[in-house]
């Protein structure tokens, strides 16, 4: 005999079910640009935060940059379909960026209403790095289609098909893409050694966001950000990471204090991400692929250091599903796509 508690959850689950399966929070969105982030970590592991993706939405389509580890399963528990994703567009090559491709594909290509390859536009290396998850995933394609069928799972869309596009020039930016009024241009950032590493800014209805991804304090990406509604600048403090890489050299985990040493030259902090809001005039900031882990709230000023009062506009600490609504007549809307359901 189940007991009383097994029942209740039963019933619950049973009335709740299918208000949760069709949930489609992408198709209740106002028209506008929308931006919602989906892991705003590092490769850090991170019980708050999962590996840097950003999804675009726009007139009911979903881009998403960079596919970090768990890249497809926060954007199942945002309510985002993967059968709404349109493209995914990387801005370079490191794991906590490319992590989580495969399963990005497969779930779109799993979801219904989905009948084409998935691009991946990036800058060269692309073609390498998706050939490299379609032979990965190539055995999987072929037992799900064997399983359930060619009708619901087509083994001619299973792959993904990269596009490159040149790195644009110093100083210079290049549209990589254009869709039904969504204009996105592509710009070079500092993330040295590793290059090429490109920003995106996303153009729609007369709003605008941009995303840095990973660099430290560019003239780039102010240039490319000039007056932009809403900046997303990745931000690491060095004061705090300084500190793990301490503790776990006298640990006698020399390797890891290293690493996390070499880390810090590579990203801009919180304050100079602030900087660079106001040096392009950006109207909001948030602030994402936060690193070290925050596992304390008080940390988060620490973290911020000098920001806020380095850029006047709203300033944020973005956190996993939050969502920021640029809709055409102006103004922003923030809200959370995890905590709302
Ligand atoms: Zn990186
Ligand atoms: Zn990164």
């Amino acid at each position: 005999m189940a007991s009383l508690r097994s029942r209740i959850a039963l019933a619950l689950i049973k009335k709740k079910l299918p208000e949760i399966v069709a949930a489609d929070p992408v198709a209740e969105l106002e028209d506008g640009l929308h931006v919602a982030i989906v892991g705003s970590g590092s490769p850090l592991p991170d019980e708050k935060r999962g590996n840097p993706c950003v999804a675009v939405i726009a007139g009911g389509k979903v881009y998403v940059v960079d596919t970090g580890e768990s890249s497809s399963e926060t954007l199942n528990r945002m309510g985002i379909d993967a059968g709404r994703i349109e493209l995914v567009l990387l801005t370079h090559f490191h794991s906590d960026h490319i992590g989580g491709l495969g399963s990005v594909n497969l779930q779109r290509w799993v979801a219904d209403g989905t009948d084409s390859k998935m691009k991946v536009l990036g800058p060269p290396g692309v073609e390498k790095v998706v050939a490299g998850f379609n032979e990965a995933y190539e055995l999987d394609c072929g037992y799900r289609t064997a399983h359930h069928g060619e009708d619901f799972v087509n083994p001619e869309t299973g792959a993904m098909v990269a596009e490159e596009f040149p790195v644009p020039a110093e100083g210079e930016t290049a549209v990589v893409l254009e869709d039904d009024g969504l204009v996105v241009t592509a710009f070079e950032v500092d993330h040295s050694p590793v290059a090429p590493v490109v920003g995106f800014r996303f153009d729609y209805k007369g709003r605008s966001a941009v995303i840095s991804a990973d660099t430290v304090y560019s003239e780039n990406l102010v240039k490319a950000a000039k007056g932009t509604d809403l900046l997303i600048h990745d931000a690491l403090s060095v004061e705090l990471l300084m500190m793990v890489a301490n503790a776990s050299t006298e640990a006698g985990l020399t390797a890891r204090g290293s690493i996390l040493t070499d880390v810090t030259d590579y990203h801009a902090t919180a304050p100079q991400a602030a900087d660079a809001a106001r040096a392009a005039g950006a109207r909001a900031l948030a602030i994402t692929h936060i690193v070290p882990p925050l596992p304390l709230k008080g940390l988060e000023e620490v973290f911020l250091a000098d920001a806020p009062e380095r850029f006047d506009g709203p300033l944020w600490l973005a956190a996993d599903g939050d969502l920021y609504s640029l809709p055409p007549e102006g103004g922003l809307k923030r809200s959370n796509l995890i905590r709302r359901r």
